[in-house]
């Protein structure tokens, strides 16, 4: 199964996408987890890239699509996959088209308020990049990832200043995705807005059970 998951920063891709792909049994490609990577170990896309992240930007679309074409050349992508952040430009979306054809396009559909909400208190453990919130879903132990033991972060990009940023960027550059998804009949749309596991339930209705 190739899927992509659509929606505003803090609608929850992340995370559901990590358990959709355990589920699945279908990779995660996140292409804000690869540049973010790239950017801890200082590598050149890494110092390419920083800034843009960091102000919550859109990394150029040719860098980006040259890494994803890359990166669905491994083999672990060969049975299907979870395009996580990516496309989010409709030049992503029509240079992905011409060597992909997508199952399904996951819509995650959720009100300012609440990714405003979601992404002030997010946490991500530096090890494995798994996504806490201080109030609705915090660790067990405070600053201490539940699942690997790492340290916990607030993401750069996490700040009020790149957070209304990126909401812009996702109306101006991502949002027309929606309906250049919805004309080829892929798009499905869930709502996003409450909790992770309402949410996956929702993913198991329209997408049907893992094969
Ligand atoms: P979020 O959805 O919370 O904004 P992501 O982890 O998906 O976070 O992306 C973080 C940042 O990485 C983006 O703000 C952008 O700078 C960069 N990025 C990720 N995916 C893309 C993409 N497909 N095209 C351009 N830039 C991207």
């Amino acid at each position: 199964m190739k899927l992509i998951f659509l929606g505003p920063p803090g609608a929850g891709k992340g995370t559901l996408a990590g358990l959709v792909s355990k589920e699945y049994g279908i990779p995660q490609i996140s292409t804000g987890d690869i540049f973010r990577d790239a950017i801890k170990r200082e590598t050149e896309l890494g110092k390419k890239v920083k800034e843009i992240v960091g102000r919550g930007d859109l990394v150029p679309d040719e860098l980006t699509v040259s890494l994803v074409r890359e990166r669905l050349a491994q083999p672990d992508a060969g049975g299907g996959y979870i395009l996580d952040g990516f496309p989010r430009t409709i030049p992503q979306a029509a240079a992905l088209e011409e060597f992909q054809a997508m199952d399904a396009v996951v819509n995650f559909t959720i009100s300012d308020d609440i990714v405003i909400e979601r992404l002030s208190g997010r946490e991500v453990c530096k090890s494995c990049g798994a996504i806490y919130h201080v109030k609705n879903m915090p660790s067990r132990v405070k600053g201490v990832c539940d699942k690997c033991g790492g340290p916990l972060y607030t993401r750069p990009d996490d700040t009020l200043e790149s957070i209304t940023n990126r909401l812009d960027v996702y109306k101006k550059q991502t949002e027309p995705l929606i309906n250049y998804y919805r004309k080829k009949k892929l798009l499905r749309d869930i709502d996003s807005s409450k909790s992770p596991e309402d949410t996956l339930v929702q993913i198991r209705t329209v997408l049907g059970k893992p094969k």
